[in-house]
């Protein structure tokens, strides 16, 4: 993929756009679901890394489970240099393969039957990349903490879990289950995702057992190396109690154990709105890191410096944004959108963000009210750059604008205010969690999911908002008291009716892009669109 430093991977500050994008052999074999992938049904990674944080290399070994859909012998394997394949063994055979930048390619020797379950053992070793501005431009993170020892961190999104480990690396296919064991040198620990099974130490090294009991995409998949200090608490939820293990470094302690009480707060809110938390047999972890933060499914990362806001700023800009720690509310709100429902390409990696730049005001709902959260989510307003449309361009990789953040989130804000009905909204996004729960979807799922359960046909809203960069327009003038308006700036078909103020009348009205008339009881001498919806206005 060509660089782009315009794209959040999962925050919303932009620094600048995209000029022209153009793909390469490498962004279609990145992002498509390529004959040598099609073939075979991932089910189990059995994933085992030793790290060495003074030389900052990794020696390891992926074992591949997979089903055979169709007898095909070549398979595509993802690893990105500088990291390199040693072998590549099955049945006890060495295969051969031949690379192709990030690409390996492998000539199975045995003949794969379809229906037969197959396992492949892929060792690799050598000096993964290292993060230059991670999360957003990710890889590994090396840092210090305050006595010196190694502090560092994995962070892939976009970017691929194939930067520090073998794999399928694109989303259409998730393994059931996986087991990652990481070995680090004594006194480190080593945090990944799921559950904490066993330790095995030597003199010199200690191996952490993690085991993920659900599917778990790429990018969700992390290694994170301190010498952390553990503590822990329970949260009665709708599933039961669910476990919460918080691991950070030793001189924050007393700072995690007051800013992660806002976890059980977040946890209340988003199964009230969300349904049940997605992972409950993998527990809940929030991790320190050396960056930001990220969405690593079970085992949330932080570095917000345990204060409100991203990173100390409200980028509401109405004070609502200081009410609660964004990395908290937000990476943690991706357990629902991103994990639990998990975009097949990336161009559609608005189901992922803004749904979560929306959960922020709906955690600001549940504990501050609708008040609050109308107000933060049209704050971040001010963010919105329409530059290009939300969704990306599809098997190569691509993402579209930042603007999945917070214009995104006004889109769904904006969604809420046309149903009118709180109880059905609630009911609409629990869904989705049921409906869709540990799947890959498409944008074109989702979308006809909405449209069935809210009774609209909402193809035309969603062209609009996510394919192009227009904001509607409403145009309007008064004759006398009949008001006139139109849409301009619109996709075809689009037209979504509004609510307007005009003094103490209070009125829907159903502009299209032909003008249309509503009389008014007086020409009114303040007038105005709900601000709750995402358009703009101009008087003629
Ligand atoms: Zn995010």
């Amino acid at each position: 993929m060509k660089k782009c430093y315009a794209f959040l991977v999962c925050l919303v500050v932009m620094t600048s756009v995209c000029a022209q994008e153009a793909f390469t052999r490498q962004d279609s074999l990145r992002g498509s679901i390529t004959p040598e992938r099609a073939w075979w049904d991932l089910t189990y990674y059995d994933l085992s890394v030793e790290v060495a944080p003074k030389s900052r290399s990794l020696t390891g070994t992926n074992i591949i489970h997979y089903t055979v859909l169709t007898p095909e012998s070549r398979m595509q394997i993802d690893l990105q240099p500088p990291l390199e394949i040693e072998a590549v063994v099955q049945g006890g055979r060495q295969q051969t393969f031949i690379r192709e930048g990030n690409v390996y390619f492998i000539t199975l020797s045995k003949p794969q039957v379809t229906g037969a379950r197959e396992t492949l053992t892929i060792q690799y070793s050598g000096v993964p990349l290292e993060a230059a501005n991670a999360p957003w431009d990710g890889g590994f993170s090396w840092s210090q903490d305050s006595k010196g020892q190694p502090f560092a961190a994995t962070s892939c999104q976009g970017l691929g879990a194939s930067v520090w480990w073998p794999n399928k690396d694109h989303m259409y296919d998730e393994p059931d289950s996986m087991a990652i064991r990481l070995t680090v040198p004594k006194p480190l620990t080593a945090v990944a995702n799921g559950r904490l099974q066993k330790t095995e130490e030597t003199d010199k090294s200690k191996t952490f057992h993690w085991f993920v009991n659900n599917p778990i995409n790429n990018y969700g998949v992390n290694a994170n190396i301190a010498e952390y200090t553990h503590f822990s608490g329970t949260f009665k939820g709708e599933k039961g109690p669910l476990d919460l293990d918080y691991y950070v470094l030793p001189e924050n302690l007393g700072k995690a154990k007051e800013q992660f009480n806002q976890v059980p707060m977040m946890l209340e809110a988003f199964e009230h709105w969300f349904g049940p938390y997605p992972f409950y047999e993998d527990s809940f972890k929030l991790v320190e890191v050396p960056y930001l933060g990220m969405e690593h499914q079970s085992s949330i990362t932080y570095g917000n410096g345990y204060q409100n806001g991203y990173l100390g700023r409200d980028l509401s800009g109405t004070g609502w944004g200081l009410k609660f720690d964004f990395i908290i509310i937000h990476e943690a709100g991706h357990e629902w959108f991103a994990n639990n429902i998990t975009y097949r390409d990336i161009a559609d990696m608005w189901i992922h963000e803004s749904f979560t730049a929306y959960s922020e005001s709906l955690y600001l709902d549940y504990h501050f009210g609708t008040e609050a959260a109308s107000a933060y989510v049209i704050g971040t307003r001010a963010n919105i750059r329409n530059d290009k449309p939300i969704i990306g361009s599809y098997n190569v990789n691509s993402r579209g604008s930042g603007d999945m953040y917070p214009k995104g989130a006004n889109m769904l804000h904006t969604l809420r205010q046309l149903l009118e009905d709180d109880a059905l909204w609630r009911s609409i996004l629990r869904g989705l969690n049921e409906t869709f729960y540990h799947q890959t979807v498409t944008t074109q799922q989702i979308e006809a999911y909405m449209s069935e359960k809210s009774g609209k046909d909402l193809s035309a809203f969603f062209d609009q908002y996510l394919r192009t960069a227009w904001v509607p327009n409403l145009e309007y003038r008064w004759k006398g008291n009949i008001l006139e308006y139109r849409y301009r700036d619109i996709v075809p078909g689009f037209d979504m009716p509004v609510r307007v103020f005009a003094d103490e009348d209070v009125q829907w009205i159903f502009p299209a892009a032909t003008w249309k008339q509503t009389p008014f009881q007086g020409k009114p001498g303040r007038f105005e669109v709900d601000p709750n919806f995402y358009i703009t206005s101009t008087a003629l």
